[in-house]
């Protein structure tokens, strides 16, 4: 049961190669760490997968869906199955923190009764259901980020993209995100998480897929490398 399927992917910004030829599965419920150093590709891996970017050559298959084959009209429904989160958040200042999360069940047509329900559910989970009422510039990093996790999921996606979700907190509220991921993962979402924290990627316990140079390398944890956090 494979949430993602990459065949010889390869991905050009012009003269820059980001990814050179990656291929790679990802089972459905999996939690799977893309890592490597800066400029290995991590983001743009990502980015194809939610279709924000298109690849150069190469197939992608997400829940069932070439990313090759899906026109503008099929793309919502590709990122209805897909929440993703950024290590900048990218919150709509001007919105409060609940008209952040409902954006998604809007777009989607859902009926107002159902967004406040399920908005405030996941609100609760993230432990900043006080802050529904608030814009984001007046939260906290952590708080942020756990309003961003919060709208990445309250569709309940089956897929959850991070891009380096815990790189610009506190060790505290990095801790806070990552128990939100993993309580996100035990209802069933998989997770492809981009980061450089070794602790995440213990305490997590999912499988690395390290990239060097926009290919698939061998992972830190088999090179003898010593171990770094964040
Ligand atoms: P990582 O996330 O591992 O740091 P990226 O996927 O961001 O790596 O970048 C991979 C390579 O592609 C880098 O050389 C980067 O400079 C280049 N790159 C990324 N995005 C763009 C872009 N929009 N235009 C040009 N080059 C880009
Ligand atoms: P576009 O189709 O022009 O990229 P979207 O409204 O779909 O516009 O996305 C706006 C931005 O949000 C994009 O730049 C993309 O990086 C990001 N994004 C896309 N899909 C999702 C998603 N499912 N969840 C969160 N952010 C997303």
């Amino acid at each position: 049961n494979l949430i993602v399927r990459m065949f010889d992917v390869y991905k050009a910004y012009g003269k820059t190669s980001a990814l050179k030829g990656v291929s790679l599965e990802i089972a459905a419920g999996d939690i799977v760490f893309i890592t490597g150093p800066s400029g290995a590709g991590k983001s743009t891996l990502l980015k194809l997968l939610y279709k924000a970017e298109l690849a150069s050559q190469g197939q992608i298959l997400v829940d069932g869906l070439n990313l090759s084959r899906i026109g503008a009209r099929q793309l919502p429904e590709l990122r209805r199955r897909i929440g993703v989160i950024f290590q900048d958040f990218k919150l709509i200042a001007g919105r409060s923190v609940f008209d952040n999360v409902a954006l998604v069940l809007e777009a989607a047509g859902e009926k107002p009764k159902m967004i406040e329900k399920k908005v405030m559910s996941v609100l609760r989970t993230a432990g900043i259901e006080e802050k529904a009422r608030v814009f984001p510039p007046s939260l906290s990093g952590g708080e942020q980020q756990r309003v961003a996790v919060s709208r990445a999921v309250v569709g309940s996606p089956r897929l959850i993209l991070a891009d380096e979700p815990t790189a610009s907190l506190d060790p505290q509220s990095a801790e806070q995100v990552m128990q939100l991921l993993e309580t996100f993962h035990g209802k069933g979402a998989t997770l492809v998480i981009a980061t450089h924290n070794r602790r995440m990627i213990s305490r997590l316990k999912g499988r690395e897929i390290r990239l060097e140079g926009g290919a698939v390398g061998v992972p830190e944890d088999f090179s003898g490398e010593k171990a770094e956090e964040c």
